[in-house]
């Protein structure tokens, strides 16, 4: 099976759009790659939260995308900064780039409006190519922000291979084919935990969840030809987490013109309701016994920190570097 590599960073509490876009993939790539999963929480200090959303999140994702179906036996799950090799190799990798290349990264324009001007933000992307390449990664899951990422981290390898010896695999990119959710009070905007009213969080109860989809914007045509974004939205979470003989229910009506989208709202309440219900029950199982789910960690810790540890050495090595 070839290698995946893939994080995800605790910043924010996992909401619907975070499931469909990103850890559904990640659930039905474990059964066809060699999938090395891991909480990126390195990575989110680059946004600085305070210590005490850091460690509340880090265990919130940690333990989320188990209940929404990571299995850590069939996988490789740990944890960013158990690692240390992971910020070795950032540092020596850091040699390899040049500014203007970090300079041309779109997301560091963006994110750098929002949360400052740090290097960490700036130099975020070797630290990712250091994630991908200690494992020999031969292919990375990739949203369209991260190609730009990708792309850097493939220079790298070759600007790297030149100097030295011929050390590290050029990863190739995945294309994520998860759906792009959007607010569901504003369908113009990506559904995100910072626009209030927008998404459903993977733990929100019976009485946010019938609030948000009541509130949701929908259309005033519901026999348009050309379904509308908002009504579209609607459809892709129906379709994404409920039973598809619903959805295509749902959809005929939609074209018969005969749907009535206090109907189709109610429907999607009772689906998101019933596909929340058991995540929600093994995500608090596995916080209540908080050393499961460290051990779960240092598991994948075990796994993993050997194979970045040879690559650490042969890239130390390639460079003249002594190694123990
Ligand atoms: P990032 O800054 O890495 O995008 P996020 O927490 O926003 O971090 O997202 C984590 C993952 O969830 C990413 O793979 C991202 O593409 C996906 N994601 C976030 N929001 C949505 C959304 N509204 N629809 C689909 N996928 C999303």
């Amino acid at each position: 099976m070839k290698r995946l590599v893939s994080g995800i960073k605790p910043t924010g509490e996992l909401h619907l759009g975070n499931y469909l876009g990103a850890i559904k993939q990640f659930v039905d790539l474990q059964n066809d790659y060699d999938c090395f999963f891991f909480i990126a929480d390195y990575h989110a200090l680059t946004i600085r939260p305070t210590a005490k959303d850091l460690s509340y999140l880090t265990r919130h994702v940690a333990a989320m995308l188990i209940a929404c179906g990571v299995d850590p036996k069939n996988t490789t799950y740990f944890l960013q900064s158990d690692i240390s090799e992971h910020t070795e190799l950032a540092w020596i990798l850091s040699n390899f780039v040049s500014m203007g290349a970090l300079n041309r990264m779109t997301q560091y324009k963006e994110k750098s409006d929002r949360h400052g001007q740090n290097a960490g933000l700036f130099t975020y992307p070797v630290l990712m190519a250091a994630d991908v390449l200690l494992y020999d990664a031969e292919v990375v899951p990739v949203g369209d922000d991260q190609v730009q990422h990708l792309e850097l981290a493939r220079e790298l390898v070759r600007s790297f291979n030149a100097h030295a010896e011929k050390t590290f695999i050029e990863p190739k990119p995945l294309l994520n084919t998860g759906a792009r959710i959007m607010a569901l009070n504003d369908p113009k905007h990506k559904m995100s935990k910072s626009i209030p009213g927008s998404a459903i969080t993977l733990l929100d109860d019976e009485t946010a969840v019938t609030q948000t989809i009541k509130r949701a914007v929908t259309d005033s045509d519901p026999g348009a030809k050309e379904m509308s974004p908002a009504v579209k939205n609607l459809f892709t979470i129906l379709e994404g987490i409920g039973n598809r003989e619903t959805y295509l229910r749902l959809e005929n009506q939609y074209k018969d013109g005969t749907l009535r989208y206090s109907e189709l709202k109610e429907q999607l309440i009772d689906d998101v309701i019933a596909f929340l219900g058991p995540i929600q029950k093994t995500y608090h199982a596995l916080l209540k016994d908080e050393d499961a789910l460290v051990q779960i960690l240092e598991e994948g810790r075990k796994k993993a920190q050997p194979i970045a540890a040879e690559t650490l050495a042969k890239a130390k090595k390639a460079l003249g570097l002594i190694v123990g």
